[in-house]
């Protein structure tokens, strides 16, 4: 069970931000840390002193950070970003400061996460915006455990009512966040007055000096009551031949699970056992826990993905939805706009989506209410709907921070991010929950799903042939049926009237029926796709609701979409558009090679 115990007190590390407004001496009091704990290289003081006397610079300990961020620049090491530093207590890293992009990129992918916060203000300055912005992202981060540090105690002659007076505007601010500080240590970074030695300028401050606030910070330890989530990163074969076993890798955000726990993956909601856990070259693992990577194999081989969030199923399900209520903040120089397309991602999952409403925005470093409006501008804080393209699942943030955080990208860009408040329903809510419960209720066959795929070349596939009501969908669909039926593929073509008058007798035919039909053709094309079929589905003028419904009931990876004619005439999001020249002259080759460029046909070998 060694893998499931936790780190132990001489090897442990805390991951810690540093705030503040510029110039409020964020690299002073980080120098300070470094040498004071004699965490620099041996002779870098020194040679930083040195090179201030020869160009006549009065010497910073600020210089001493970018000393080493220069040195490892030049390639010494990769890690330009970090500083580390130890206590006699632990190991600390410094991550970037939370104004910027990279910082809210590692909190949401988990490269590096903060664990706890220090907030520098210059006791001379007061607070001011950024120290102010900072809190407020920090806190909608999830990152709730502070110290703040009122720096530059000396030119503010050590006056305990001049900390006090930082103590009080800027802890009335915090409450309104819902915050408060661990500890309020006056200091002087420059001096080292409180910093790792004890201050003499200031006998009348009791607490405790920034060293040992850090060493106070608890560590996010993996909590083994919260319910177990491990974002699907990706899904591995093994490259032995004959062996079909795939694995399922990703890193667990929270909680943590056994060999045969039975998991849930959700949004799909299909369950499995887990089997194995696959490490290199360590012992046997029986379980993985929260921050560790993992991959593991289940039983019965279920078809999950990347962007799927496992869960245990005797623990508190997350949530599933389409439409979120959020709470996020922007840092793009463009504003945030309704009716722009932007990309979601949140744990693993990267989806399509955009702003339905902005419900309130706040200036983030006053809090002031700029009242509802219409747009998002930089340094601005909004309550916000998103209604994304397909369901994610996730927590809301006040269950569970990690899963519940997410990021805005445009343009290749991550312009805002922020956390979930609430789940909203959504149009496929009550589809949804049939859905869940009939994979929960699936009988799965000891035939996997891989051994299928291995044995007829092909994953399984529902291929939508779809255009304008005259153009030959049918012939082009049959055309591929024929071609792929020709080369030893399992492959059907179904006719919506094969369906009409048979799976859907009962139904009657007009618009409020339309989701119940495609939802019953839903259901047929996943028993063919459970029986590793390539399916053809031809229908006239399908529109992107018909394909939500397809894609809420199946895998939505498993699902292509052609549209025969000139142009698109309805709001569909195509794979593939074939012109009706195209159809003529290529055809269905032009579908068989899709087929194949996107690896659902492969050669036996
Ligand atoms: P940053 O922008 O927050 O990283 O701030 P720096 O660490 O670069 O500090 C900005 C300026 O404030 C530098 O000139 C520092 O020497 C000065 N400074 C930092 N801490 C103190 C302090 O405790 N006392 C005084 N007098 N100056 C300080």
């Amino acid at each position: 069970m060694d893998a499931l115990n936790g780190p132990t007190v001489a090897t442990s590390r805390l991951q810690l931000v540093v705030s503040g407004h510029v110039d409020h001496g964020k690299s002073t009091l980080v120098g300070r840390l470094l040498a004071d704990t004699g965490s620099l290289p041996v002779g870098k003081l020194e040679q930083v002193r040195a090179l201030c006397g020869r160009t006549s610079k009065p010497f910073e300990y600020a210089f001493l950070l970018d000393a080493l961020k220069d040195e490892r620049a030049q390639g010494i090491t990769i890690d330009a970003a970090r500083v580390f530093f130890k206590s006699a207590a632990r190991h600390y890293v410094i991550l970037d400061a939370p104004g910027h992009i990279e910082f809210l990129r590692n909190m949401i992918t988990g490269a590096a996460r903060a664990e706890a916060a220090l907030l520098v203000i210059d006791a001379h300055e007061g607070v001011q915006e950024n120290s102010r912005r900072h809190a407020t992202m920090l806190s909608m981060l999830g990152v709730r455990q502070m110290a703040v540090v009122v720096n530059k105690m000396d030119l503010a002659g050590y006056r305990r009512e001049t900390f006090e007076a930082v103590v009080k505007a800027f802890g009335a601010f915090l409450a309104e966040l819902g915050l408060s500080a661990t500890a309020w240590i006056p200091v002087s970074a420059r001096h080292g007055g409180n910093v790792a030695e004890r201050s003499h300028e200031m006998p009348w401050y009791p607490g405790p000096t920034v060293l040992e606030a850090l060493d106070a910070f608890e560590p996010d330890r993996p909590a083994p009551d919260r319910p177990f989530r491990m974002p699907v990163q990706d899904v591995y074969k093994f490259t032995n031949l004959g062996d079909a076993r795939r694995i399922v890798a990703g890193t667990v955000e929270s909680g943590r699970a056994s060999v045969g726990d039975e998991l849930v993956f959700y949004p799909s909601g299909k369950r499995a056992r887990l089997e194995t856990v696959e490490a290199f070259s360590s012992p046997e693992r029986v379980g993985i826990e929260a921050g560790q990577a993992a991959g593991v194999t289940l039983t019965p081989q279920i078809f999950t993905g990347r962007g799927e969030l496992a869960t245990r199923a005797d623990q508190t399900a997350p949530r599933v939805t389409s439409r979120l209520r959020v709470r996020l903040f922007w840092l793009g120089r463009d504003p945030l706009v309704p009716r722009k397309d932007y990309l979601f991602k949140l744990g693993s999952a990267r989806v399509p989506m955009r702003v339905e409403a902005i419900h309130r925005v706040v200036d983030a470093s006053d809090l002031a209410d700029l009242g509802g409006r219409d747009e998002v501008e930089r340094h601005q804080v909004a309550e916000c709907t998103l209604k994304l393209q397909r369901s994610v699942a996730f927590d809301v943030s006040a269950d569970l921070a990690v899963t519940g955080r997410f990021v805005i990208v445009d343009a290749h860009d991550i312009r805002g991010g922020g956390s979930v408040a609430e789940a909203l329903p959504d149009r496929a809510e009550e589809l949804r929950s049939k859905v869940l419960l009939r994979n929960a209720k699936w009988v799965p066959s000891d035939v996997s799903t891989e051994r299928r795929a291995q044995r007829y070349s092909q994953r399984p596939t529902l291929v939508l042939v779809t255009g304008e009501p005259d153009a030959d969908r049918k012939g082009l669909a049959r055309d591929l049926e024929a071609r792929l039926f020709e080369t030893g593929r399992l492959v059907y073509f179904l006719g919506m009237g094969s369906v009409l008058y048979g799976v859907d007798a009962d139904l009657a035919r007009g618009r409020d029926e339309r989701r119940e039909h495609f939802r019953r053709l839903a259901e047929v094309a996943n028993i063919l796709l459970d029986a590793g079929m390539i399916l053809i589905v031809s229908a006239a003028e399908l529109t992107q609701d018909d394909l939500d419904v397809l894609k809420t009931s199946l895998p939505p990876e498993l699902i292509y979409t052609v549209w025969v004619g000139e142009q698109v005439t309805t709001d569909l999001g195509c794979d593939f558009v074939l012109t009706e020249a195209e159809r003529e002259r290529r055809g269905a080759d032009a579908l068989k090679t899709l087929l194949e460029d996107e690896r659902v046909t492969f050669r036996p070998w």
